[in-house]
């Protein structure tokens, strides 16, 4: 099992478990046996002031500040970093380098673009365009030209909503592993969707067998298989990430990532390039 995790929420961003403590997770990747970790909540933006999203700039000093004394008070049982997860917006760049040079890890989930009247279009619940999709695209190379993460998360996230998978699908695909190999930036296999739609449904959780789990993979959207198979003929580093916002779901990784593998299909994920850390 990989033994590190740099994908990990706390109760700042509005939407993970309001009552676990940044140690309670801590805690959970110790007694798994992880080694490695970092937090990586949704960061604050200039752009984006949604609620219950992201922490704003004004939590920003005592998350890190929380985050450096749990990393001394753990130091010989885990190492723990700290990190944001980011999303690119044109006139964000600064203040993403910013954040960037204040931590040891940036994710990027990016989760919207701007549509034409400049509003945030998110997939929750939106279809996009194939322009809409194409810029999608180019936020993620543009975020990896300046240089800002150490890892895209959840590349396949804009499959979520699609039902099937045809050649705009497959270009988008395209595009985002050919940036990935250019500026070589690992890939996630994000597990966030695998706990939601099996062991957290309608927000209760649920710890079930492999076989229980098995037989509601279909509710899955991601990790998307026809993604990964392209992924596979590129030369780009893999990871997982636990994408943790709950209680519990730390525990799980190992189901979680045997669960993501049947998705992805074995074929697939022999000839992905799996990292030993980073
Ligand atoms: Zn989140
Ligand atoms: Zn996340």
């Amino acid at each position: 099992m990989q033994n590190f995790n740099y994908h990990s929420h706390t109760y700042r961003c509005g939407h993970a478990d309001l009552d676990m403590k940044d140690e309670d997770y801590i805690k959970e990747y110790i007694k798994l046996g992880i080694k490695k970790m970092a937090f990586t909540d949704h960061s604050p933006l200039i752009l984006d002031k949604r609620p219950n999203i992201r922490m704003d700039y004004s939590e920003k000093d005592e998350y890190l500040n929380s985050i450096t004394k749990l990393k001394q008070k753990y130091n010989n049982k885990i190492e723990i970093e700290t990190g944001f997860e980011v999303e690119y917006l044109p006139g964000e760049e600064k203040n993403l380098l910013i954040l960037k040079s204040e931590t040891d890890k940036i994710i990027l989930g990016q989760h919207f673009i701007y549509d034409d009247d400049k509003n945030l279009k998110t997939f929750r619940n939106n279809n996009f365009s194939d322009s809409e999709l194409i810029k999608y695209a180019q936020y993620i190379d543009k975020a990896l030209e300046l240089g800002i993460p150490d890892i895209i998360a959840h590349p396949d996230l804009f499959l979520k909503n699609s039902k099937t998978f045809n050649q705009m699908e497959s270009e988008i695909s395209h595009m985002i592993c050919k940036s990935a190999e250019k500026y070589d930036i690992p890939l996630e296999i994000n597990l966030s969707d695998v706990f939601e739609k099996i062991f957290y449904r309608d927000g209760k959780f649920n710890d079930l067998s492999i076989s229980e789990a098995r037989k509601e993979i279909n509710n899955v959207r991601y990790p998307n298989a026809n993604f990964w198979k392209i992924a596979s003929n590129y030369n780009v580093k893999v990871l997982y990430g636990i994408d943790a916002h709950h209680e519990g779901q730390i525990m799980l990784f190992d189901k979680l990532i045997q669960l993501s593998n049947e998705i992805i299909g074995n074929d697939t994920i022999k000839k992905l390039q799996f990292i030993n850390e980073l």
